[in-house]
């Protein structure tokens, strides 16, 4: 188990492009980090400079208390499971959990303990004789799985281990792999583009854009108190609603108004707004927060938008009624059970303490 600090660490390749760009984080003792980000953000160079496998261009790479920027890959005790499983087609899942095992000369009987361990935690006693082909995509990865964790090393790094799987299986994996941490305790740093395993793993969420990280946090803070309009638009599903106002000032109260609505702010909740009026925001809402009048028993004060229904998308447990007002399409997450007819003109009902206001030209939170 270990503690692994990134100071200013930034990789910069041999074509100039800056993939990682001041790098800073913490990471405790057997915590669960998980880098979530779009294509190209960098999240799989860094996993790379932490495993040794990249070059770390500046910055220092601490883990337990040893700058390890030089020392090469074999030595940092760390182990990595890959998307793309790369196992060894030739040899049996019993040789393809030992052979780490059997280079760094660890004595037969230790091996035989350590693979029969894993192949216990992992339910693979009765698939060590078969060959990789002979497996299906979610038993490949747990023999990945299984030879990262017979290493016993002080870190484990994931990229994007579940992504070569179909949706039922990732969501089995990911609770295999929650299970597993919580009963194994390493330190963990986990790649994905996918924010719901961001959100389902980690004990604390990075997310990165263009080489830069965002935000870290716990996914709740992350969901709730997003720094950015970029972390509000990628954290959840579906997405954040983002709307252009313009805010206006009539005595002391404050309002958003968009063309066809007005939403009155509640007094004190945006302690800059008065710097904003006259001038054009984002208004953000996420679709959980927005409520079908009819059925909503709350006390309403100029908190409704009025907008046509679009499509309506029913998912089983919740629906997806996808609006537009004359400027700007939205999402509202409503029961089901609402019956709402395509075409109708329906009163939706902002959850004024959920709200989020964006500054429109840098993107950032006004609080
Ligand atoms: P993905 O989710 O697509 O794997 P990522 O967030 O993991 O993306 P990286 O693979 O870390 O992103 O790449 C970050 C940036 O660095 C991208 O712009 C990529 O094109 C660039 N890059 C990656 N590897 C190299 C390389 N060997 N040489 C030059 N540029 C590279």
């Amino acid at each position: 188990m270990a503690k692994v600090i990134l100071k200013h660490v930034s990789k910069i390749y041999d074509n100039g492009v800056r993939a990682v760009d001041d790098f800073n984080l913490d990471i405790d003792d057997g915590e669960f980090i998980v880098i979530v980000g779009p294509s190209g953000c960098g999240k799989t160079t860094t996993l790379r400079m932490i495993a040794g496998l990249e070059d770390i261009s500046e910055g220092e790479l601490w883990i337990d208390n040893v700058l390890v920027n030089n020392i090469p890959p074999k030595d940092r005790d760390i182990a990595m499971v890959f998307q793309n499983y790369a196992l060894y087609p030739h040899m049996s899942v019993y040789k393809n959990m030992a052979f780490g095992l059997k280079l760094r000369k660890v004595p037969q009987e230790e091996i035989d303990k350590r693979v029969r361990e894993a192949a216990e935690i992992l339910g693979l006693q009765a698939l060590l004789d078969r060959k990789p082909k002979q497996l299906s995509g979610g038993q490949r990865q747990r023999v990945a799985l299984g030879r990262a964790i017979v290493r016993k090393p002080k870190v484990f790094l994931f990229d994007e281990p579940l992504s070569n799987l179909d949706a039922k299986l990732r969501v089995q994996m990911r609770a295999e792999i929650s299970k597993l941490h919580a009963r194994l305790g390493v330190t963990t740093v986990y790649v994905t583009h996918d924010q719901v395993e961001a959100m389902t793993l980690g004990s604390r969420i990075v997310v990165m854009k263009d080489g830069k990280i965002q935000q870290v946090g716990t996914p709740l803070e992350v969901y709730s108190s997003p720094v950015n309009k970029f972390v509000a638009g990628f954290i959840g599903s579906p997405p954040m609603n983002f709307l252009e106002v313009i805010v206006e000032q009539s005595g002391d109260n404050y309002y958003l108004n968009e063309g066809s609505f007005r939403i009155l702010l509640p007094k004190g909740r945006f302690k800059n707004i008065s710097e904003y009026v006259g001038r054009k925001v984002i208004m953000g809402i996420r679709p959980e927060f927005l409520y079908d009048r009819g059925s909503y028993t709350g006390t309403v004060n100029e908190n409704v938008i009025s907008a046509n229904v679009e499509i309506t998308e029913i998912l089983g447990a919740e629906q997806y009624v996808y609006f537009a007002t004359e400027k700007h399409p939205f999402i509202a997450r409503f029961d089901p059970f609402i019956h709402v007819r395509l075409g109708e003109k329906r009163e939706v009902v902002v959850d004024l303490e959920k709200l989020i206001i964006f500054d429109a030209e840098t993107e950032y939170v006004v609080s």
